[in-house]
């Protein structure tokens, strides 16, 4: 176990109030966290079920629960929070949700479903996609910063936010009536509940007894007020942040909430960390240049013993081909050469469709690869399907997933009955499932169409049974053969191969459902496939990507979902201006929240640092110049090394690096 240093001790064992730990990247903060949950434990005989250390992405909650893991185990750990804000919220929605009237069993709106929502909302206002987008962005926050719709509709200013506004009433209102809470409501139901029911906060606030947040400068308002509102009087509270990173000002953070915590708690105590145990002293050097063109509220010194380093490469491309070609094949050769691991490498870009052209590349020189944030697992077919069979089951207002599998295989439940089921439903404001079994039905509709409706509920009925009453994942294997699911995908698909590929997926959603719900039992016994359900489905919202897997891969992800993470060897993509800064920043004039993602990228380098950028790109089918990013000139030039420009023959090399290349390839292949 590494020593900490006297200050990040000193952060580790005060206990006697509020701390904020403020320091740039690579000082240890994320450490001085996982260091104090042991303390707590060890030390000071605080059981770990009374500590919550929470953070932002899954993939930053699990890096933690492993370091946590790492310093104390086994019983020791038992009921220990290390979660997201949103996983959080769902904790707390889950066990009170009597409190705040739901039915057990409710949905997760997924940015799709929010989207579906609105379009049905809008469409006789709009039908333009573009709107729902902008409607939805607006609600969210909204949402964020805690403006009710009535509120919303009072400061609402031009035509689409006013649309928005009153969008927000009916969307609100129809998740409500589905039984349902969308991402954002994951924090905010949680703060309405404490604030209008004292006790059931005093409830929360007997269990988290130590309050621990990383990433602190991403959270947004009601982030905030959770936060406050959990610690109470006892502001027995460790919070650490750097400003220099906030990155999702864009999402409604507040990087001011860290000056904030100063007003709303007098005694606040400050620790600034300055030493940096990651990266050598030029990449340091780099980004704390870099950094030193935004203005400062506070000041922060960075320094490192890790040694000079090698230089900082800056390598211009003829176009975006030959910036993919150059980082896969420098990949292979840096593997092959210097013995480095694949998953020792990270490509890190601004944007997810970024990486296409790289993937393609890698596949073409069979570079092992990890895309993190790419498609959703959740987000392909199969898996909807199936998803929505589960919401439904647990949750019979979702009418949402409702009407995406009644005809799922084939039930020859035409538009017309359904039309008029909806129209049925939405008179009597009940859901579509209860719709079915009302008698007054069958005034409306010819008797085949109702018999089929209600073999379909009630195969559903006996399945949640099955479900309740017996193994709940063998129950679902049934309904999967039940409804002859693989047959549908078999029948459905182009070829034998895709078939395969969406039937295993199938089958990894039913394993991971099995092994979340253990998970979950293992906290707490009553735990049923509800929470399982919707566990699994929020995982999946906040950072998209797959069950983790440790094998040798690059990792490949946006700049955003970087932070916090660390790698011995770092590509950043795309040094361009409208790239890296993009330009809806240039054109809104935030550059100062894009030179904050580039020193994130920068810091998530150990050893070595390689920018690369094209000169030329294709753009709506057509070839476009591109500028060197701005940020690239704000770089200590005694620290740079450009290759590839103004040099005898870019093309040269890299015929040259190719050859040697297939050398060794054939090398490799003969061994
Ligand atoms: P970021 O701002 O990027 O989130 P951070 O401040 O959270 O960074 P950590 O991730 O906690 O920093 O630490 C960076 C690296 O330094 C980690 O590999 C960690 O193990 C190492 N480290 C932290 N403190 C020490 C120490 N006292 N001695 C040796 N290594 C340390
Ligand atoms: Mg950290």
């Amino acid at each position: 176990m590494s020593k900490l240093n006297p200050r990040q001790r000193e952060a580790v064992h005060y206990i006697g109030g509020p701390l904020l730990v403020l320091a740039g990247a690579g000082s240890g903060k994320t450490s001085v966290i996982t260091r104090k949950i042991a303390y707590l434990v060890q030390e000071c005989g605080i059981e770990a079920r009374h500590i919550a250390a929470v953070t932002f992405t899954n993939k930053a909650a699990r890096e933690m629960k492993e370091r946590v893991g790492g310093l104390i185990q086994g019983k020791a750990s038992r009921g220990l929070t290390v979660s997201t804000f949103h996983n959080l919220g769902l904790n707390i929605i889950r066990r009170e949700h009597k409190a705040l009237g739901f039915k057990p069993g409710f949905s997760i709106f997924d940015d799709q479903d929010s989207k579906a929502l609105l379009r049905d909302l809008l469409i006789h206002h709009d039908e333009d996609a573009d709107h729902v987008q902008m409607v939805q962005h607006q609600i969210s926050s909204w949402k964020n910063d805690m403006v009710e719709p009535q509120q919303a509709l009072e400061v609402a200013q031009g035509p689409h936010e006013v649309l928005a506004a009153r969008a927000y009433e009916a969307y609100n209102r129809h998740l409500r009536a589905y039984n349902a809470v969308d991402f954002d409501d994951l924090i905010l139901v949680p703060v309405r509940l404490f604030a209008a029911q004292p006790a059931v906060l005093e409830r929360w606030q007997n269990r988290i007894r130590y309050l621990l947040v990383d990433e602190y400068q991403d959270t947004n308002l009601s982030q905030y007020r959770l936060v406050r509102q959990l610690v109470g009087h006892r502001s027995a509270l460790t919070v650490v942040g750097d400003d220099d990173q906030s990155i999702y000002a864009w999402r409604g953070a507040r990087p001011e909430n860290l000056a904030q915590l100063q007003e709303d708690f007098p005694g606040l105590k400050v620790v600034k960390l300055e030493q940096n145990y990651r990266s050598t002293s030029r990449i340091l050097k780099a980004a704390n240049t870099l950094i030193a063109n935004n203005p400062h509220v506070f000041d922060k010194t960075l320094w490192s013993e890790m040694g000079a380093g090698d230089p900082i490469r800056v390598i211009h491309t003829r176009n975006e081909d030959a910036e993919c070609d150059r980082i896969a094949t420098e990949i292979l050769d840096r593997h092959l050469r210097e013995k480095i691991q694949f998953r020792d490498f990270a490509v890190l870009y601004r944007g997810n469709h970024q990486s296409r052209l790289l993937e393609m590349k890698l596949q073409s020189y069979q570079v092992p690869y990890k895309l993190n944030g790419g498609t959703s697992f959740f987000s392909r077919a199969e898996i909807k399907d199936l998803m929505c069979y589960l919401k439904v089951l647990v949750n019979r207002e979702d009418d949402n997933a409702f009407l995406r599998i009644i005809n799922l295989p084939r039930r020859e439940i035409g538009p017309t009955t359904l039309e008029k089921l909806g129209q049925y439903s939405s008179e009597r404001h009940i859901s579509l499932f209860d719709a079915c079994h009302e008698i007054g039905l069958e005034q409306v509709l010819p008797e085949r169409a109702i018999e089929r409706l209600r073999r379909f509920c009630h195969m559903l009925e006996s399945l949640y049974q099955r479900c309740t009453q017996g193994d709940p994942i063998a129950a679902i294997r049934e309904l999967i053969a039940e409804i002859e699911y693989e047959d549908w995908i078999r029948q459905n698909c182009s070829s034998d191969a895709v078939a395969d590929k969406r039937i295993q997926n199938v089958w990894f959603l039913v394993d991971s459902l099995r092994s979340t719900l253990e998970r979950l039992q293992e906290d707490d016994p009553d735990a049923g496939i509800e929470e399982a359900i919707a566990r699994l489905m929020l995982l999946d919202m906040l950072d998209r990507q797959e069950e983790e897997d440790d094998s040798d891969r690059v990792q490949l992800m946006t700049l955003h979902a970087s932070k916090g993470l660390e790698f011995p060897h770092v590509y950043l993509m795309g040094m361009e201006e409208e790239l890296l800064p993009h330009r809806n920043s240039i054109e809104s004039d935030t550059i100062e929240e894009e030179r904050r993602l580039a020193y994130v990228g920068i810091t998530r380098a150990k050893r070595t640092l390689a920018m690369t950028l094209a000169k030329k790109r294709r753009q709506f089918g057509e070839e476009v110049e591109c500028a060197p990013s701005r940020f690239l000139e704000e770089l200590p030039p005694e620290d740079i090394e450009t290759e590839g420009l103004g040099q005898a023959s870019p093309e040269l090399n890299r015929a040259r690096g190719k050859a040697t290349l297939n050398s060794l390839r054939g090398m490799f292949d003969d061994l």
